[in-house]
């Protein structure tokens, strides 16, 4: 498209916050309390909602809106652990190691689906489906393996698609093959957390916006959480900050970085073009080092489409542009499309590139999604509240494996940017060798 691609109503915010705003909620806060946790993501609300299950009371501090950072901002798309399983990050695990991680991604997504079909939360659960498509040949010669895997590890259907398959999935020319697993789907993210307060909330929970926890001591029976409104004095004390980890717990933030990502929203499009773009509405999402994903809006009548826009920080409006040249590479057939929505949020990466938790002196924490936390987050936030309150004897996983701290950073870890644009130009190499050896083969 020549021109402003972006709609006349263009907002610089999360397209999810039209139907579920994340919120202000100041209420007093108590001098004591058993648990309090920092942070009100999908994490720290289903810890709080674990903390009121398992008898203790619980508050929830965060210093924004409740639910209103990553969680609020997430692409959604649900699915049970396979960046773990096929991205290599289980290579140092033993048989036993890598099978207790898919065991627990695998309950992490149960957990979800039955909070959405069980407990009744509204938050547009859909099994629809996702498909794994690949940038180049060599990533779709791949996926015969990965189904492998997903199938016996994670027990999904996986199924690989060829090239000339790829029309009944996706309106595109732009892959070289996929792989669809039809249990996979999708949530609305603002909704879901809006869900887990109202459900933390109604059982009792305390919860404080807009502040921040400054410092965290130990006192004789417990901790000294200090934030701008007072200090509270708590049993226990779970840092469930992720991607915002701040210097108020130094030992956690030298080991989790943040990465932000993007997200556009189309303006609404009209049946038949999303029709042939997302012929069965799936989860989608590329094999590329620096991934792009892509989704139906719940309603089915828009495309939400996920990426780095570069290795810098943009301002979003700015990032809208690139996405909208991203998304058109894709589907060239929607260059004339605007944008009505984009916004960025951080995730949390770990050297590991797997979940962690566990406690340092004495103080717990629940983090790492690795740009993967729909599912796995808010289990591990239960997990983490059933450990801390003693009601789960054995440690999990993600408190087994070595939490390795990065080369120090100040407030933006320095080694992002040049991480991605080193995988920038190995997917722009890998892409470039596969057109010349098409145009060689023709
Ligand atoms: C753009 C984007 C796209 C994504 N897409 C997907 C996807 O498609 N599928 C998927 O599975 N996952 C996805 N994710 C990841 C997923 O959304 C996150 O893993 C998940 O939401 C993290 O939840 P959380 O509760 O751990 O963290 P958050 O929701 O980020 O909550 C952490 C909270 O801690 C608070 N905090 C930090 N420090 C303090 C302090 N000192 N005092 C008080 N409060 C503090 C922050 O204010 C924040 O609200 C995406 C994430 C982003 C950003």
């Amino acid at each position: 498209m020549t021109g402003n691609v972006l709609a006349a109503d263009f907002k610089a915010e999360p397209f999810w916050w039209e139907d579920a705003a994340p919120f202000r909620h100041e209420g007093e806060l108590p001098a004591k309390v058993d648990v309090l946790i920092v942070g009100s993501g999908f994490c720290g609300l289903s810890a709080g909602i674990r903390s009121l299950e398992l008898g203790s009371s619980a508050l929830v501090v965060d210093a924004g809106p409740i639910g209103g950072y990553a969680s609020s901002r997430s692409g959604a798309m649900l699915s049970s652990g396979q960046k773990f399983l096929l991205t290599g990050a289980s290579q140092s695990f033993s048989a036993e190691q890598v099978d207790a991680a898919s065991r627990l991604h695998a309950e992490a997504f149960e957990f979800v689906k039955g909070l959405a079909l069980k407990e009744k939360l509204e938050f547009d659960f859909q099994q629809c489906g996702r498909v794994f498509l690949a940038s180049v040949p060599a990533d779709a010669a791949r996926f015969d393996t990965h189904a492998q895997v997903l199938r016996s590890r994670a027990g999904v259907s996986a199924r690989v698609l060829r090239r000339d398959e790829l029309h009944d999935e996706i309106g595109t020319d732009y892959y070289f093959g996929g792989m669809v697993v039809e249990e996979f789907g999708g949530i609305h993210p603002s909704k879901f957390g809006r869900a887990l307060a109202r459900s933390f909330l109604t059982a009792g929970g305390l919860a404080a916006s807009h502040l921040r926890v400054t410092d965290v001591a130990r006192t004789g029976g417990g901790f000294r959480v200090e934030t701008a409104r007072g200090t509270v004095l708590a049993k226990h004390v779970l840092f469930a900050t992720n991607g915002y980890t701040d210097r108020a717990f130094g030992y956690l933030k030298s080991r989790v970085a943040p990465a932000a990502s993007y997200i556009i929203a189309t303006e609404r499009l009209p049946a038949a073009v999303m029709a042939e773009a997302m012929p069965r509405r799936r989860m989608y999402s590329d094999s590329k080092r620096n991934l792009w994903y892509f989704r139906p809006s719940p309603a089915g009548d828009r495309i939400l489409f996920g990426a780095r826009p570069g290795a810098m920080l943009v301002p979003v409006d700015e990032a809208a542009r690139t996405l909208h040249g991203f998304l058109c590479r894709v589907f060239p057939q929607l260059r004339d499309v605007k944008i009505s929505h984009c916004w960025t949020g951080n995730v949390a990466m770990t050297h590991s590139h797997l979940q962690q938790m566990g406690s340092v002196d004495g103080i717990h924490y629940a983090v790492g999604c690795n740009g993967s936390g729909a599912a796995i987050m808010p289990y591990l936030g239960r997990l983490a509240a059933e450990r801390m309150l003693g009601f789960r004897a054995t440690p999990t996983l993600f408190e087994c494996s070595p939490f390795k701290a990065f080369p120090p950073y100040g407030k933006y870890p320095w080694f992002v940017p040049l991480a991605v644009a080193g995988y920038d130009m190995l997917d722009w190499i890998d892409r470039k060798r596969a057109s010349l050896k098409e145009v060689a083969g023709r």
